[in-house]
């Protein structure tokens, strides 16, 4: 069958992995690492009873992938081979979704937002490049950068810019989802937030990019959990990370049917399906033989969504 995906020159959708290094905490208890990159586009886990004799390994789980970043990488390498193409497209007025999955602790907010450490993350790299590129474009009518932050929790919106308010996203009669009275905030310089878009002086949207930082994928097959609130939220990330999957494989196909609406994430991100949306996926991975498990889990879910 025609690959649309190639079909077009431009990659729509991109699926990264990167492994980060071992934690000065693993390394304290003696963790081996246990994942290997090579060649920038194959990652290998290798698999033993006997977890940190070296010679003991038994089992090698290979994937391949657009590009693997081993622990040496910067975010800097990491947003020029998937940010990156994703910012050029939004500048030309396209939509573009970045989303990090992968285990708690794995690196999903180092990628997405940096830490605290001083490493900018991926989303300020953007609005960093975004500012670069309008200072320089020579318009009589500027784009305005706007930015929003919310989050998801248990089905819910909330309003990271407005103490957490509660949020109700809506279909319009022209089928796009809005949500009601998420404040936008202007903003002249970087700060942390997951939203961009940018418009015209008469507020049309000329180009919008998604940095999503995905939920633990732990939680997602952690349903046995006896606390109810637990229990609700692990079905509910499992949920969203199934429909997601197929959302974003949705893009890549001629299909009629997108189960946008079975997820108040894919809800939400309707956009991102639809049209000539870029996307780019990070799974992020922890080396630690303690984590193979949810490692080899992240693996063959991002294997799922090429
Ligand atoms: P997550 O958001 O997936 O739960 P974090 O981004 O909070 O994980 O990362 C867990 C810890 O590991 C943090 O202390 C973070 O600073 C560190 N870390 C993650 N990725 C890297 C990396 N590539 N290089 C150095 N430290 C990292
Ligand atoms: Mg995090």
């Amino acid at each position: 069958a025609p690959n649309k995906n190639r079909q077009e020159g431009k990659q729509r959708i991109s699926v990264c992995v990167r492994k980060r290094p071992l934690t000065r905490a693993q390394s304290r208890r003696g963790e081996a690492d246990v994942v290997t990159t090579s060649g920038g586009e194959c990652v290998t886990v290798h698999e033993s009873k006997e977890a940190v004799d070296l010679t003991q390994y038994i089992l090698q789980h290979r994937f391949y992938f657009d590009q693997v970043f081993g622990e040496e990488s910067s975010n800097e390498e990491v947003y020029q081979g998937t940010a990156y193409p994703l910012v050029q497209h939004m500048l030309n007025g396209g939509k573009a979704t970045c989303f990090a999955y992968g285990q708690t602790g794995a690196g999903k907010t180092h990628t997405m937002l940096g830490s605290s450490a001083g490493e900018p993350g991926l989303y300020t790299l953007a609005v960093r490049d975004i500012f670069a590129h309008l200072s320089t474009s020579h318009t009589l009518a500027p784009l305005l950068v706007y930015v929003t932050f919310f989050e998801i929790y248990c089905g819910q919106l909330y309003d990271l810019l407005d103490h957490r308010k509660r949020l109700f996203a809506r279909e319009d009669g022209q089928k796009v989802v809005h949500i009601a009275g998420l404040r936008d905030v202007r903003v002249d310089s970087v700060s942390s937030l997951l939203q961009i878009q940018l418009r015209s002086p008469n507020q049309q949207i000329r180009g919008r990019m998604w940095f999503v930082d995905l939920a633990g994928s732990e939680r997602a097959s952690d349903t046995k959990d006896p606390d109810k609130q637990s229990r609700m939220e692990g079905a509910e990330i499992n949920q969203s990370l199934l429909v997601l999957k197929e959302c974003i494989r949705s893009l890549d196909q001629e299909q009629s049917h997108t189960p946008f609406r079975q997820s108040k994430l894919t809800q939400v991100l309707k956009d991102s399906f639809v049209g000539d949306s870029m996307t780019c996926m990070i799974a992020n991975i922890s080396p630690g033989n303690l984590a193979t498990e949810h490692t080899l889990n992240t693996l063959r879910y991002a294997d799922r969504v090429k």
